[in-house]
């Protein structure tokens, strides 16, 4: 058979062996001890798609295309190793919104092409056209202002001002008119280039009055979006593995955006209008918000009498939260494990499903430290284990043990799931002070009798935490 007849099918075969290798990659990511290699699968698939589409005949400099493959690959990989695990969602959140502008800047640049051939454009590519500015320019703006919130070059609590909804229904719909003016006369370019300037202001509108802990969840969104800015962009240049591609990414998005807010217990219209949230941190101080406990008092340990607490106790359930990843505490926690292990102390690990500031952050930190993946409870399993638990050591989380949310209907986080530490027999909390978490709301499991504070950051603490059990031997 001659070579170059046989070209387009070959390309359009690896297309599809490439999908299946995403699909593939996608199921396996569902399992920490299968990710890696889901992983591994799915970087092969792309590898695929990427050759098969260099081989077509329709490019047009390759010099051009290795040159920006090799700047892309150098950043992507100094990113990638550089990158410390709490920044990870900032740095999802950038490659999005890259994604979503290259979505856009196809269906510019094909738009741009066709007119200066002067061939005529069908209605459906109009369509895929304006849809494609829309999603690209909206992820590019959204994502760059969801960077700069959980970065801290922006304020991270909401930035509202007034009639801010009435303004984004505007520019809305300023950009369905405009669209359809577009649609009758291709050849306006002011229209053509308002719609990109009203897409890439909605992008901002979209995001500012979100709060920065809300972050995760609107990446996760804007990751859906920058799927489907890919899929219309295959369709703008038709290309079926940019479709597919564009289809898978904005379906996982979605999914994971749906998973994260089903943790909070928080309907995603809730996130992104409600301006929850304090600044994503930890700022606020004892009674500053929320609680009728705030002016009672907490009892505290020290190392040792925790150390104590810990080495003669049965089972102990860790509970790893956001506090824990801010301090990189993950290495000394599993040193500390280790050691009651060897005592003869049952330990296991709690992860809350929004525990941290993005899904996965506990899993991902303590695989990091080797912890092993049979170690790790989901909260279904392990909740009905809490009161046959001798001592529920928290490390950083609020939040996800605060009980308010089982039965205080006042309470923003009333109706989340939490892990009810509150039935173990004692509990030690360790944070740095009376900080509220993310939802900035006071914890009444801290002024609870068998609540101990362990006051000081998570590192240092369990760090004095392991040298005292060692003492104990
Ligand atoms: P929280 O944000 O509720 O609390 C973290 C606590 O860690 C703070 O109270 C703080 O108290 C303490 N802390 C901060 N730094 C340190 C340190 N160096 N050492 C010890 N303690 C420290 O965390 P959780 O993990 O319990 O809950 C996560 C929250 O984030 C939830 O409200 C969730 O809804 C939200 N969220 C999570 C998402 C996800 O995907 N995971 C997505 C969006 C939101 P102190 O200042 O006193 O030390």
């Amino acid at each position: 058979m001659n070579w170059s007849e046989f070209l387009p099918t070959g390309i359009q075969l690896s297309y599809l062996v490439a999908a299946s290798l995403f699909i593939l990659g996608l199921k396996q990511l569902g399992s920490p001890s299968t990710a890696r290699r889901g992983n591994q699968l799915a970087a092969v698939g792309m590898l695929l798609a990427v050759v098969a589409t260099l081989l077509d005949r329709s490019v047009l400099s390759y010099g051009t295309i290795f040159l920006g493959m090799a700047i892309g690959a150098m950043i992507g990989a100094v990113a990638a190793y550089q990158v410390e695990m709490t920044a990870m969602p900032q740095m999802v959140g950038i490659f999005n919104g890259l994604g979503g502008g290259a979505s856009a800047l196809i269906a510019i640049a094909e738009f741009w092409r066709v007119l200066s051939t002067g061939e005529p454009l069908s209605l459906t590519s109009l369509i895929v056209i304006v849809l494609g500015i829309l999603i690209g320019g909206v992820t590019l703006t959204g994502s760059f202002i969801a960077f700069g919130k959980l970065q801290g070059i922006l304020p991270g609590s909401p930035i509202v001002f007034p009639l801010q909804q009435p303004l984004n229904v505007l520019l809305l719909g300023g950009f369905l008119v405009g669209s359809v003016y577009f649609m009758t006369d291709p050849n306006t370019l002011s229209v053509f280039f308002g719609l990109i300037a009203i897409a890439l202001i909605l992008g901002v509108f979209f995001v500012i009055p979100i709060g920065g802990g809300d972050m995760p969840v609107v990446i996760s969104l804007l990751n859906s979006y920058s799927g489907l800015a890919a899929a219309a962009a295959g369709f703008v240049v038709n290309n079926n593995m940019l479709i597919i591609a564009g289809a898978l990414v904005g379906a996982s998005g979605i999914i994971l955006t749906n998973i994260m807010c089903k943790g909070m217990n928080r309907s995603l219209t809730n996130v992104l209008f409600a301006g929850f949230g304090s600044d994503g941190g930890s700022s606020a101080t004892a009674g500053s918000s929320g609680s009728a406990k705030a002016n009672q008092t907490v009892r505290s340990v020290d190392p040792e009498e925790g150390a104590m607490m810990l080495k003669y106790a049965r089972s102990v359930v860790i509970v790893p939260g956001y506090g824990m990843a801010v301090a990189q505490a993950q290495h000394s926690v599993k040193e500390l494990v280790d050691q009651l292990e060897s005592a003869g102390v049952e330990v296991r690990y709690a992860i809350h499903p929004v525990a941290g500031r993005m899904p996965g952050h506990m899993n991902v930190l303590l695989a990091e430290a080797n912890v092993p993946y049979p170690q790790l409870y989901d909260m279904e399993d392990i909740n009905p284990q809490f009161d046959k638990t001798d001592v529920a050591l928290v490390i950083g989380a609020n939040d996800v043990v605060n009980p308010a949310a089982r039965h205080d209907n006042s309470s923003p986080i009333y109706g989340m799931p939490i892990l009810e530490v509150d039935k173990a027999k004692s509990t030690i909390v360790i944070k740095r002070g009376m900080g509220t978490g993310f939802s900035g709301v006071q914890n009444e499991l801290f002024f609870e009798d068998k609540t101990m504070m362990l006051f000081g950051s998570a590192k240092d603490m369990v760090g004095q935490l392991v040298a005292e059990v060692k003492q104990l031997a």
